[in-house]
């Protein structure tokens, strides 16, 4: 918020009363001192001197790129930040434009980020991606339907997501780590609602869309920026919708279950074990934090997990009084809006295929991914013998769903659930402390029958990065940890 604040003094903080300038990768280098230290992330360099002594990750870590391009190491440690909002007061300006490179030349690889023209038929993918997707289209009198052919087996409905915003349509499927777009403007008008149908063993996708006229199409529309392109997922940039504030209910002193209603003209569903990003304007600026979908209910999603409303996104979110975000999410009303974006992170289902035994180790609101594995293992994996959760908390009351716990274990045999307290009052008889060697010994049974085991892991970062290591001790190997982290 100081930061925020600082922004909007009319200060000028790059030094040049609000002149942006081109910069030269010479000019650049040349500011590389704390006190004179610009960066250049996607083309765009900052004057970030100014920005010091905000930085949550400490002045060291923004000088480990000054007077060079932070674009990797940016990505590497927090690619969902609006640096573009952030800074935007800090902008020099952009790098002036080199001259073209001849193809295959080494010098190709010092140009910087964002520089070189993104085109996918110019930029050979490496050899290990995907072959490129296509797509084509078709139309009857009162429907167009566009088909994109991934060639991929184990494409479902939460690979593809899709948006149809005003006469453009952008479609993204995620292929194995890449990312496919396609992004058209539309000829004509079509209906705001369409339907989605993927036929997984060809991996087949069919977008299907109601003209508002029976007019005969004589082509799909024009593309638009990076249309038809298949480049690694990290280098998609997110792309947001408004969501609407459903309902917010209390459940613990200060945590909330919050539903928000994607928009008629969006198809996404957050995978297992994802997170997506909120995005809010607070004092004029974009401000996004990552939050993982839950369901409704630990309970109910057991009954009809096929029949799930797809619309509708939970989350369960703790209000930090003196947060930046989160006060700020608690005081929307129902039917405010809310930016979210596309689902993130490395988690995939295929680690939970075949699997024996499934030990969660939550903290806190690290309990969230936790839902819907546990959710996913009881229904859909018959392998599945003992899942077991160790919850870490402060105290009773901040236990999240505590009684939905303790019913799920009492119903399903191969559930259990421990709850260990750290700030526990007398009254407490269950188990206490922090995570450490003997609760973990005692909770994760020896895998002496060679049994297929996963743990997953997540909390405060010192707890997952103790639960690791700790996890190491015992000999589990990295194969058999999953940690959830940004
Ligand atoms: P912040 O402003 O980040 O502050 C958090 C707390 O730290 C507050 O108590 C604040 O007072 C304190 N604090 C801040 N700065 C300082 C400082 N300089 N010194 C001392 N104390 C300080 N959270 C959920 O509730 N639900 C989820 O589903 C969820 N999913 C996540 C998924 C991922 C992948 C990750 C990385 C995090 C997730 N989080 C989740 C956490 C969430 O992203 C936010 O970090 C959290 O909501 C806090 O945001 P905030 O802006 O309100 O608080
Ligand atoms: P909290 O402060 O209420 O702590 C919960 C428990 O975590 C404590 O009782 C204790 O057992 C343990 N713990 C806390 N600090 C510890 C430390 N330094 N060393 C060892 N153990 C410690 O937790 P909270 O406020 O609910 O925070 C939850 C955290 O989980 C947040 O940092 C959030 O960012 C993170 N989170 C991450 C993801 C993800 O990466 N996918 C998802 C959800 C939440």
């Amino acid at each position: 918020m100081d930061w925020i604040r600082l922004t909007k003094s009319g200060k000028d903080l790059t030094g040049l009363k609000g002149r942006l300038i081109e910069v030269t990768e010479e000019e650049l280098k040349k500011h590389n001192k704390r006190d004179d230290c610009w960066i250049c992330i996607r083309g765009f360099v900052y004057n970030v001197s100014p920005y010091m002594e905000y930085h949550p990750g400490g002045e060291d870590e923004l000088m480990r790129a000054a007077g060079s391009d932070g674009t990797d190491l940016f990505d590497q440690v927090h690619r969902w930040v609006n640096y573009e909002s952030m800074l935007k007061e800090c902008l020099v300006g952009r790098m002036a434009v080199k001259p073209a490179i001849p193809k295959g030349s080494h010098e190709g690889k010092k140009v910087l980020n964002g520089m070189l023209p993104k085109s996918p038929v110019t930029d050979p993918l490496p050899k290990e991606g995907p072959s490129s997707p296509s797509y084509d289209w078709f139309q009857t009198d009162s429907l167009v339907t566009i088909v994109i052919y991934t060639k991929q087996k184990g494409i479902s409905l939460d690979s593809v997501i899709i948006d149809h915003q005003g006469d453009s349509i952008r479609a993204e499927v995620i292929v194995k780590d890449y990312s496919y777009l396609l992004h058209i403007e539309l000829c004509h008008d079509v209906q705001e609602d369409f339907s989605v149908r993927v036929i997984e063993n060809v991996g087949k996708i069919e977008i299907i869309l109601r003209k508002r006229e029976n007019t005969s199409w004589k082509c799909l529309g024009r593309p638009l920026e990076n249309d038809n392109s298949l480049i690694p997922k990290k280098d998609r940039g997110l792309c947001y919708r408004k969501c609407q504030l459903i309902s917010k209910e209390d459940v613990t002193h200060d945590t909330k279950l919050l539903c928000v209603m994607l928009p008629p003209s969006t198809h996404l569903q957050v995978p297992v074990g994802q997170h997506v990003y909120l995005k809010l304007t607070i004092t004029g600026t974009e401000i996004v934090k990552p939050y993982t979908p839950v369901s409704d209910s630990l309970l109910s999603e057991f009954k009809e997990p096929v029949l799930m409303n797809n619309k509708y996104i939970y989350f369960l979110i703790k209000i930090y009084p003196a947060g930046l975000f989160t006060p700020e999410l608690d005081h929307l009303q129902i039917g405010d809006f809310v930016s979210v974006s596309n689902p993130e992170g490395n988690f995939k289902i295929s680690r939970l295929q075949e699997l024996e035994d499934l030990y969660l180790l939550a903290a806190g609101t690290g309990f969230t991914p936790m839902v819907k594995i546990m959710n996913y293992a009881l229904t859909y994996l018959p392998s599945l013998r003992t899942m077991k959760l160790m919850f870490f908390n402060k105290t009773e009351d901040d236990i999240i769903w505590r009684s939905q716990l303790e019913k799920l274990a009492c119903k399903d045999k191969r559930f259990d659930v421990e709850f260990v307290l750290s700030a526990s009052t007398s009254d407490w008889n269950g188990k206490q402390g922090r995570i450490s060697p003997a609760l973990l010994s005692e909770f994760l049974k020896t895998n002496l029958d060679k049994s297929k085991v996963l743990i997953c892991i997540c909390g405060p970062t010192p707890f997952t990065e103790e639960g690791i290591k700790l996890l190491h001790d015992l000999n589990f190997s990295k194969d058999e940890i999953h940690s959830f982290t940004a």
